[in-house]
């Protein structure tokens, strides 16, 4: 079997020596690359070949890609590279690797050709000037040859060592045994669906309760796919770091040494071909690496990523092949794991950075744990990896109800005028004059608004206008003069390139709006504020092969499908409860916890909770609002119970914190710890049997009535016909519904969840609880 690789990967593995250099350059946006690009062309004569497809093969290699140009009559190949700045200042290394790819496209032209000698030129565009500089040598076709064998032969080893192991992979994964004996209820039927799904190239939306082990649930059967589907990789993407970890601890459990019964493997394929699971002996051959944010990564926080600052970047590329060769192993059973504390000690035993050798090693990994903007992000790098290198791959998005507020941020931008007028003193002169006309444009917006608040349809004019001058002020004079960038500037350079380039696809997904605060310093900030990400991310669920995406409350179906942009074939399916009925007690509190009645809802709420305690003493958890209204009734309660001990969730509480709130639920505890919806306590917390015994809930959960919602209210209103539940109704409940999911954990648990607002009583919210649930028909007397 031969191994194909595109020029630009080969040569990055080949020819790729010295720092890394992530000092901020500034480079050509892609629109400028293009142009450039197709400016070169257009200067050329008419006999010029732009975007030349070469293919060539060696030995057990096929190596491809595209040339920029070819000018028949000069007898050149362009290799055309965009930039802004000095020339000069181009690190040697980087100038090696473009020689090392224009000398292999010329390689593989001379052999598709018959051509004897060629002239290679490196064509280096400024995006500013427009001006061309071109370094041209003339090889023989022989020369260039030998190059380009010279860098295949010092890629073959490896091809080799992937091309075995995609197939050992493969081969394993193939004949995967389920990793327990049986399927836990509803986890069979999870399975199946992903499965399906996988198998037709789908995606998939699937609500399952906790505790049937959804994470191998979804994992397992994608994994099973993978061979049939000839996946490259398996992205699994979560919204919060016990997300990783649990698929981190499931894919360790999934690729250990099996011996399960052939027949749980069996039963999930029901339908399908399977062949009979083996009894593997040695653990599965799977590259699992996992993703970090960088400040976690980091082994130099006070540096910066080049060279001359940090020594994990120095000669970074010149040990990142020993680096890489360790991280997968000399034999699928002697691979390290490559989780963040793997990842680090072969980093540190060679001398790179941790966070950008995970990078690397994204190439060859088969599955990949990270966070949501790794994919969904507008510069998600493994959306960018999977497209430049034409992966086939599936994603498994964890706890997906996450996903519509995530996404929500990740397509917004806001500037601040207190930001602007910080950068103005120090700004260098050729920068100063963009800034005053923004700061100029900025105060007229402003001045023609009356009230503290508001919203518009359409961009202001002139806005856009002044950024990009901005943009290109700052931009220029850091390419000529980098070390002359204040930091302050740099990040409102980040902040102004983030919301011009939504600015330019600025539509009905999103609203332009203005604050002015009503505090002494009247900060005024522009918000382009994303309200549906549909848009963005539907190209990303079709670059994926097959997607899944799943959570414990996912309904309804059509709010997630409208706000994500699935694909109008996207699956359903929602999974059977393995728990029953009778191990829940749901009870409705019938008072008003609307914002004008919460003074008068403190003393019942405090009434109903002290009653339950004394009925059935042990450890609870109460839900509320806000911050506020937890306040309000934990202060009353104190007052009134001393007796019963009481703790609180803190407005900023750090992971130390966070995990003393959940120390104090011991089996044999007693007590009350008083949460907010939506926030750290009320999803992703596992407290099984006496650990949580019950839960008080009040209010809908209902995001806060305030002009923003009301404008996102309006917008979603007219483009679904469903404002208020949209906005209001839907995301309220999937916290309810989290919260109260806490309380039963597996079949044995047994608890109490007490609703607290008369609402509950409603037939379109009673809709939204799970179905499992009964809502007991007696409302508890308060
Ligand atoms: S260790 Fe930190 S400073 Fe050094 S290259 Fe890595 S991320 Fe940058």
């Amino acid at each position: 079997m031969k191994y194909t690789v595109a020029v630009r990967t080969l040569c990055e593995f080949t020819a790729k020596l010295g720092d890394l250099d992530l000092r901020f350059t500034p480079s050509a946006t892609a629109l400028e690359g293009m142009a450039g690009h197709a400016m070169v062309a257009a200067r050329r004569g008419d006999a010029y070949e732009a975007e030349v497809w070469l293919k060539g093969d060696y030995r057990d290699l096929v190596v491809r890609g595209r040339a920029d140009g070819f000018d028949p009559e000069a007898g050149r190949l362009d290799e055309v590279k965009t930039y802004r700045g000095d020339l000069a200042a181009m690190p040697q290394n980087r100038r090696a690797l473009h020689w090392a790819q224009a000398k292999c496209y010329g390689a593989l032209l001379c052999a598709e050709r018959g051509l004897a000698q060629l002239k290679v030129a490196l064509v280096y565009f400024d995006v500013t000037s427009q001006d061309e500089t071109m370094l041209v040598e003339a090889f023989s076709a022989d020369d260039l040859r030998t190059f380009l064998e010279l860098q295949c032969d010092r890629f073959l080893a490896w091809a080799a060592q992937e091309t075995a192991h995609r197939s050992a992979r493969d081969a394993a994964l193939a004949s995967l045994p389920f990793p327990y004996a049986t399927f836990r209820t509803g986890q069979r039927q999870l399975a199946e669906s992903v499965y399906k799904a996988a198998v037709a190239g789908r995606a998939l939306l699937a609500q399952a309760p906790t505790g049937i082990g959804k994470t191998v649930g979804t994992l397992y059967p994608q994994l099973k796919a993978m061979p049939g589907q000839k996946l490259d990789k398996l992205y699994f993407l979560a919204a919060k770091t016990p997300g990783r970890a649990l698929a981190l601890e499931a894919l360790r459990t999934i690729s250990a040494p099996h011996h399960a019964e052939p027949a749980a493997a069996d039963a999930l394929m029901a339908g399908a071909v399977v062949e009979a699971a083996p009894v593997l002996p040695a653990r599965t051959p799977l590259r699992v690496i996992e993703l970090v944010a960088r400040d976690k990564a980091c082994e130099h926080p006070t540096k910066a990523c080049h060279g001359d600052s940090c020594p994990l970047a120095k000669g970074f590329y010149d040990r990142l092949p020993a680096a890489r060769q360790a991280a997968v192993g000399a034999t699928p059973d002697a691979a390290p794991r490559l989780d963040r504390g793997g990842l680090r000690a072969i980093a540190l035993a060679h001398e790179v950075c941790p966070y950008y050798l995970a990078q690397e090693l994204v190439r060859w990994a088969d599955v990949v744990v990270g966070d949501y903007n790794y994919y969904f992000d507008l510069g998600g790098m493994l959306h960018g990896l999977a497209h430049a290198n034409d992966w086939r791959v599936g994603v498994l998005v964890d706890e997906a109800h996450n996903l519509v507020p995530r996404a929500r941020e990740m397509y917004s931008a806001t500037l601040s005028r207190a930001a602007l007028a910080g950068v103005r003193p120090r700004a260098p002169a050729t920068v100063a004059p963009a800034l005053r006309r923004l700061a100029r444009v900025w105060n007229e917006i402003t001045g023609r608004q009356l009230e503290p608040y508001a919203a518009y349809e359409d961009l202001p004019v002139g806005l856009v206008t002044a950024l990009q001058n901005v943009n290109s002020a700052i931009g220029d004079h850091s390419a000529a003069y980098p070390a002359d960038v204040p930091p302050e500037l740099l990040a409102f350079y980040f902040d102004t390139l983030h919301f011009t380039r939504l600015a330019e696809s600025f539509g009905t997904h999103s609203l332009f709006d203005l604050t002015i605060a009503d505090d002494a310093q009247g900060d005024v900030t522009l918000c382009l504020r994303n309200l549906v990400p549909a848009s963005f991310l539907k190209p990303r669920f079709l670059a994926a092969r097959t997607t899944t995406l799943f959570s414990a409350t996912l309904t309804p179906m059509h709010f997630h499908s409208d706000l994500l942009g699935l694909p109008s074939d996207v699956a359903w399916v929602d999974v059977e409860s393995p728990f029953d009925a009778s191990q829940l007690r749901v009870q409705v509190a019938p008072l008003s916890t609307r914002f004008a009645h919460r003074p008068a809802s403190l003393a019942p709420i405090v009434d109903l909770m002290a009653q339950q305690y004394a009925k059935a003493p042990g450890n609870y958890l109460a839900f509320f609002s806000s911050f506020d209204y937890l306040q309000q009734v934990s202060e009353l309660f104190r007052g009134l119970h001393p007796d019963v001990p009481v703790w609180e969730q803190a407005r900023q509480m750090t992971e130390g914190a966070r995990g003393d709130f959940l120390e104090r639920f011991r089996v044999d505890g007693r007590g009350i710890g008083f949460a907010v919806l939506g926030g750290a306590f009320a999803e992703a917390v596992d407290l099984p049997g006496q650990r949580l015994i019950g839960a008080f809930i009040a209010t809908l959960g209902l995001p806060q009535v305030n002009p923003v919602n009301e404008q996102m209210k309006a917008r979603l209103e007219t483009l679904f016909g469903a404002g208020h539940d949209y906005t209001y109704l839907f995301p309220g409940l999937q916290k309810v519904v989290q919260a109260a999911g806490r309380v039963i954990r597996t079949t044995t648990d047994e608890g109490v969840v007490f609703l607290i607002d008369d609402r509950f009583r409603r037939p379109e919210v009673r809709r939204l609880l799970p179905a499992w649930w009964r809502v007991e028909p007696r409302n508890h007397e308060v």
